[in-house]
This record gives structure tokens, sequence and C-alpha cells, in this order.
């Protein structure tokens, strides 16, 4: 089978998107200038709406078919999934926030495009994970500062990293430390809030076309109309198997990909790898199952170790393939613009670092391990 063959998801279902992405992959990875279209290009598709109930204004689905969705388009363009990751992750907040009102001020917008959707929680979950303090605090205004008693606060602090901060218009999730105490609450905070600043997007090795920059916000007011909850900590924990789900469709898109390239190579080459992508693509099979189900029956919310191992074993896979391909590419794929070998290896090492890293998750296992030996759960 070819690359070509493989493709077919989604230059069936969205052509021009499709190609579109093709034509400008290496672009999205090395340049901003297309950095304001993404979004809109998404859009037009209609894959923002996708695993949106229809009575919201989407087109109605599971939250696996928003997985696929993404996997599909890291397929094209990893830079473009890791935007429709930040768009349809912050879709989702909102879909399981309790802040109805907060909801329906965003979503219409959100769906079509017009603004971009950007989470900003990678701090809150190494927070979770007692790895750094939260970098924002807010500190209460007085009771009159807010209306009819809806509670008001100035926040202050940054984030380092956030991408699809579109220059367009963004609104950003971000976790929040509360000076007088109590659990920490996750704000949506809008470009235009008073005291926010983004900066230039950071000087990135690949990915640049993605709107990823630093946010600040000093002294921004915010109200409990803005709360999307006021306990981070367990609202993350029912949210993280859709962040990591999405996050985790990047690595399929990804794999299928190179997995798809060694086709492209010459018989020699293919037959000298046959057995390794063969096993491989079993792998990732399996691996797609689980994840779809284990993500739709809610088994990772009281199970979060078993979703971690799969982020681990997607990660590897993603390695593995990525190296297959290169191998089998030859030297047609250290030459520029003759293929995308070169800039999906760029895309592979991404996958390590986004949050939560890979040392983060296994150094995690293992103190899970620990304490089961401990208590003598496991043997
Ligand atoms: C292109 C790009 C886009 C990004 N976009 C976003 C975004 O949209 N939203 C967002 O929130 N973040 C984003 N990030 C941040 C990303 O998700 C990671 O959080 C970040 O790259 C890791 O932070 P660091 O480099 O400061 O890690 P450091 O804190 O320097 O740590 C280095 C590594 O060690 C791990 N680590 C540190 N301490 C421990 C410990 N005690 N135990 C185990 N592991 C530990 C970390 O997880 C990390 O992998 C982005 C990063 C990049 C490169």
């Amino acid at each position: 089978m070819s690359a070509q063959a493989t493709l077919r998801g989604l230059a069936a279902r969205a052509p021009a998107l499709a190609a579109w992405l093709d034509a400008h992959a290496e672009t999205l990875d090395t340049d901003a200038k297309l950095s304001g279209d993404v979004v809109p290009q998404l859009a037009s598709a209609g894959l923002l709406r996708i695993g949106v109930p229809v009575e919201l204004g989407g087109t109605g689905g599971m939250i696996g078919d928003a997985i696929d969705n993404v996997a599909d388009v890291a397929e094209h363009s990893f830079a473009a999934a890791f935007v429709l990751w930040g768009q349809r992750t912050f879709i989702e907040y909102l879909l399981q926030s309790p802040n109805r009102s907060l909801r329906d001020r965003w979503l219409p917008a959100l769906l079509c495009g017009e603004i971009a959707g950007a989470t900003g929680l990678s701090n809150a979950m190494k927070y979770l994970s007692a790895i750094e303090p939260l970098q924002i605090r807010a500190t209460e205004a007085p009771a009159s500062a807010g209306r009819d008693g809806t509670r008001a606060w100035r926040i202050n602090g940054g984030l380092p990293w956030i991408t699809n901060l579109r220059k367009q218009g963004f609104v950003a999730a971000a976790a929040v430390d509360h000076e007088a105490g109590g659990p920490p609450s996750i704000f949506a905070i809008a470009h235009h809030a008073p005291g926010v600043t983004r900066s230039d997007d950071l000087d990135l090795i690949g990915l640049r076309g993605t709107n990823t920059a630093a946010l600040q916000m000093l002294d921004t007011p915010l109200t409990d109309d803005d709360r999307i909850t006021d306990n981070a900590p367990a609202w993350l924990v029912r949210v993280r198997p859709a962040f990591l789900g999405l996050q985790c469709g990047m690595s399929l898109g990804l794999a299928r990909r190179s997995l798809a390239g060694t086709h492209d190579s010459g018989p020699g080459a293919r037959a000298a790898v046959a057995d390794d992508v063969a096993a491989l693509t079993e792998q990732l099979d399996t691996l797609t199952t689980r994840l779809k189900n284990g993500v739709a029956q809610g088994d990772f919310v009281d199970t979060p170790a078993s979703l971690f191992t799969l982020r681990i074993a997607l990660a590897e896979l993603v390695h593995d393939a990525a190296t297959l391909e290169v191998q089998t590419g030859g030297g047609r794929g250290y030459l520029r613009g003759l293929s995308g070998v070169a800039r999906r290896q760029r895309e592979a090492a991404f996958v390590p670092i986004v949050t939560p890293s890979l040392v983060q998750l296994k150094n995690q296992l293992a103190a899970q391990r620990a304490q089961q030996l401990k208590l003598g759960t496991v043997s």
C-alpha cells in the first residue's frame, strides 16, 4: 500500500483542507506566515464541531471521533493537528464546565473559528504532579467590584508556553491559585482583557505556524463569569482523559504517516523493514482501540496509570516509526523539499516533551508502583 492510499481519511472527508495542509505542511512547521489561517481552515472544513453535541452547535459524535479527527490532520501536518488539539481541547473544557453562561458566550465563536482556543494547563498538570507551583495568582477584589454579588478577582502571573494564541483573537485556559486559599480555579482569559499581553512568537525549531507564545497577566480583572471551574484538581482529573486522548491523537496520526512513508521506498528497503512495519502497525491498531475505548468508557478517570502507559507506548511507537521512515527514505529524506521525512523527525521530537512529558509520567508510574509495593497491593 502506498502512502497516498493511507491518506484517504481526510482527503475524502475534507479534500480542500487535506490539499491545503499537504501544500503548506512544511511552511506551517518552519514559518509563521500562515499561522493566522490554520483555525479558519480547520473550521471551514467543519472539523471543530466533531464530537460536539448537535444541540450545542456541533455535528455530534463522541470524543473518539474528535481523537480520530486530530489523528487524520496529524497525518498531513503535525503543526495543524497541534492547533486543532488546542482549539478542540478548549472546546472540551467548555463542554465539561459547570459554567453554562461561559460556554454559551464562547462556544459559537470557537466552533466557527472566529476565536482561537488555547490551553495553558501544562503548569496545572505539573502542579498536580507536585513538579512546580501555579504561576498565576488571584487576589479577590472588594465585593463592590462584582456585579450582583458576583465574585471578582485581579490576576497576576504568566505562562511561558502556550499554543494557538492567534493574533487575531484568542481565549486561553489557565489555572490560578487564590491568595485567600482554597482550591485553585481555572479561568478563561480573553485576549482583550485588561492587562493581558501576548509575547512575540517563540523562536521554535519547528511548529512555527502554531501561534506559540508566552502570556502575561498584570492586574487582569476576572469574575465568576470567566471561571471554567472553582476546583481545578477535581475537575482536571475528570477532563484529563479527553485532554490526553486528543493529544494522543497527534501521535496516532504521526505514527501512521511515518509507517505509510516506509512504503514509498524501493522494494529492497521495504522488504528489509517489512516485519518491523507489520509489528508497529499491529501495535498501533491495538493502542488506538485501547485509547478510544478507554476514553469513551470513562476508564481513565479512575485509572489514569493505564492512560499514562498508553501515552508512553504511543510516544515510543512514534519514535520507532519515524526512525524506520528515515532508514527507508535514504538520502532523499536528507535533501530539502523532496519529502516530509525531516519534518516528521522534528515533529516526533516534540511528542515526548509536551505535558505530561514522558519523564514526568515515568516518574509518576514509578512512584505509584513504589506506593503499591509498600501497601503490598502488588508483588
Ligand atoms: C512548541 C511547544 C508548544 C507548547 N504549547 C503549550 C501549550 O499550548 N500549553 C501548555 O500549557 N504548554 C505548552 N508547552 C509546554 C510543554 O507542554 C511542556 O510543559 C514544556 O515543554 C515542559 O516544560 P519545561 O521545558 O519548562 O520543563 P522543565 O520544568 O524544565 O522540566 C524538564 C522536563 O523534566 C520534567 N520534569 C521536571 N521536573 C520533574 C519531576 N520532578 N519529575 C518528573 N519529571 C520532571 C518535565 O515534565 C520536562 O519534561 C509547549 C511547549 C512547546 C515546546
